[in-house]
């Protein structure tokens, strides 16, 4: 028997209010520092060396994921091929670089995940690609567009300075490296610091443990599809029930001796009907397909119901209705709640008809709206839980109470475990430099977290006044969207744009007007308004900064409605022609 919508509404308040708490998400703890090895990057061979890079070039790019390989295809199509790229990885990819846990996979269409398909010619061979499939397009894309030689792998920006005499920026790297340049494009992730959570003792673990974004097969054995058969006598703890864990579960389960599984939230499941691509329909695909299916997509999932739904998948079924906007009137603000309601109890159904023991299915129910966290769809991971060698300990919201030599303790109940994984998420609302990991020093030497100890303050997210020719391609006050990659690829459409016109124009300082800063976040804060609505019922999680923020880190919105709205704006502004809001010295 189902719920009722008020019941429901009361459940919700609830559950927020027993996970809201006070340290909000300076509940976290980084990688570096905590255990040393724990940042250590599993995937190159220690002890590489190479000589210091001392040059002048005309771009630097900080980060070889997809926002810094799309800039560098962008400049080269574009002409500019004098640019070096710095990334801390072993090759490209980013978040598929670093993401090689078992069952990693793409959880958008990989038809509309995939950038600059038809410019590749490559046809990824499932509806949801799987990490490794993904991981060889990024470094089949650094090839096509000649990336490799411009790269400089295994290398951390450490210091990045602006020198007025020479009107070029400074760039230093943890290899000694020391780049000039005229312009620096800082494409340095968006989910890509990991972060622990703060549990007490966690630092006394003497098992095995590490972040899924840093898998240890050497430990597990097997591989990203393959079973784990070293994990066959093993007792394996995963704390975490995100999108990341939705997917690791299943493979641990089946390779694990014993398999625990320590929840805080229950996780929003959906199915996800995966299939091979059809390579006859691939072939029908007209010139111009991939841009009209992104389109298409995100105004699916915005709530702007296009006339055909090309993705067609649970992601578009479950967001066709956008039950985070603002509503007009108390009678749509109740239609919405009711679209959202529903929806969710169609997730709540689905686990019932998945799991045999009825209390852990009503363990695993989540009990918030469609979009307080990102809904996750796997076919695998509730089944998982009927097998005898799984074990859900639900911690009835406050998170695992402490970790002690053995393994993590709930309830007075210890669980020693050989191997924990922290399933533990990403920095995603923690300052800009924070997360970066190097702080900009801009004109008279003012560092980029001085500028902004009040919040950030850009024009289009893409460029900041005093720092001048320092281009981000980031959250902060640009684009986001579900499709990382679209709100990506807007971002870098512009940034491009922008660089090329300065380069050709003999642009050698470019840097936002303060008005033109101020009115850019009033046209953010005006779509924000829906989105807080929303969220202030939502339990904690990075989508509302674990419930908590303030003023300064409300300065950080992004574009909060559908990253087409950001792209027509952004386009509009290119169109008139002559860089509003933008001042600018010429040679
Ligand atoms: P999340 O931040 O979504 O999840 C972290 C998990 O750790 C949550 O379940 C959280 O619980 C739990 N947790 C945190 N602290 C504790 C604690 N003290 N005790 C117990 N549990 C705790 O991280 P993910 O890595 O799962 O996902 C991050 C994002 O990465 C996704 O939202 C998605 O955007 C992206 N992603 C994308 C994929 C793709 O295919 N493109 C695949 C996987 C991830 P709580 O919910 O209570 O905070």
């Amino acid at each position: 028997m189902g719920i009722s919508i008020e019941e429901a509404r009361e459940r919700y308040r609830i559950e927020r209010e027993k996970r809201l708490r006070p340290d909000g998400i300076r509940q976290y703890k980084e990688l570096k520092g905590l255990y040393e090895e724990f940042d250590r990057d599993p995937y190159v061979e220690p002890g590489f060396t190479r000589d210091a890079v001392v040059e002048d070039t005309e771009v630097v790019i900080v980060g070889g994921g997809f926002g810094g390989m799309l800039a560098a295809a962008e400049l080269t199509k574009k002409g500019i091929t004098d640019y070096r790229l710095v990334e801390k990885a072993g090759d490209f990819g980013g978040t598929w670089y670093w993401n090689r846990y078992p069952n990693a996979a793409c959880d958008v269409e990989s038809y509309v995940y995939l950038p600059l398909l038809e410019e590749t010619g490559y046809m990824p061979t499932e509806k949801y690609a799987k990490a490794p499939e993904i991981f060889a397009y990024c470094q089949m894309f650094g090839r096509h567009f000649d990336m490799y030689p411009h790269a400089l792998f295994q290398t951390e920006v450490e210091a990045m300075e602006w020198d007025q005499s020479r009107q070029r920026w400074v760039v230093q790297t943890s290899r000694g490296d020391r780049l000039s340049t005229r312009y620096v494009i800082i494409a340095g992730g968006v989910l890509h610091k990991a972060k622990l959570p703060g549990i007490p003792g966690i630092e006394n673990y003497k098992g095995r443990a590490f972040h899924t974004s840093r898998w240890d097969y050497s430990f597990t054995g097997g591989s990203s599809q393959g079973k784990m058969d070293k994990l066959a006598n093993l007792r394996v703890g995963i704390i975490g029930t995100g999108a990341t864990a939705v997917q690791v579960v299943p493979k641990l389960a089946e390779s694990a001796k014993e398999l625990y599984v320590f929840q805080r939230t229950a996780a929003c499941v959906g199915a996800r009907n995966n299939k091979p691509t059809d390579p006859e329909w691939f072939k029908s695909l007209k010139p111009g397909w991939q841009a009209e299916r992104l389109r298409n997509f995100t105004m699916a999932i915005t709530g702007a119901q296009p006339q055909v739904d090309l993705v067609d998948d649970e992601w578009t079924k479950m967001l066709w209705h956008d039950t985070k906007k603002m509503p007009e009137n108390d009678e749509e603000a109740a239609e919405l709640e009711r679209i959202d309601f529903e929806n969710m109890e169609r997730i709540r159904r689905r686990i019932e008809d998945s799991i045999d023991d009825p209390h852990t299915a009503e363990l695993l129910k989540p009990w918030y709206g469609q979009n307080c966290k990102r809904p996750c769809f796997h076919d695998e991971y509730l089944p998982a839980f009927n097998r005898p060698n799984v074990h859900l300990v639900d911690t009835d919201g406050r998170g695992v109470d402490q970790i002690t030599e053995n393994g993590p303790v709930v309830e007075g109940i210890e669980y020693p475990v050989d191997l924990l994984v922290f399933a533990s998420g990403f920095e995603v609302t923690t300052t800009y430099t924070h997360r970066l990991g190097f702080d900009p020093k801009g004109r008279q030497g003012v560092s980029l977290s001085e500028a902004w100890s009040e919040g950030p303050a850009t024009l289009h997210g893409i460029l900041a006044r005093g720092f001048p020719n320092m281009f981000m391609i980031s959250t902060v006050q640009g684009a986001q969207a579900t499709n990382f990659v679209h709100s990506i690829s807007e971002i870098v459409k512009h940034v491009a744009h922008v660089v090329e016109r300065c380069h050709r124009e003999n642009v050698v300082e470019i840097e936002p007007a303060v008005d033109a800063q101020e009115q850019w976040f009033q046209t953010l804060f005006e779509k924000l308004w829906g989105v807080a609505r929303y969220n202030s019922t939502c339990t904690p999680g990075y989508l509302n900064s674990e419930g908590g923020g303030d003023m300064k880190s409300a300065r950080a919105i992004a574009w909060m409605t559908s990253v087409l709205g950001f792209a027509e704006h952004v386009e509009a502004w290119r169109a008139e022609g002559n860089m509003v809001g933008l001042e600018t010295v010429r040679s």
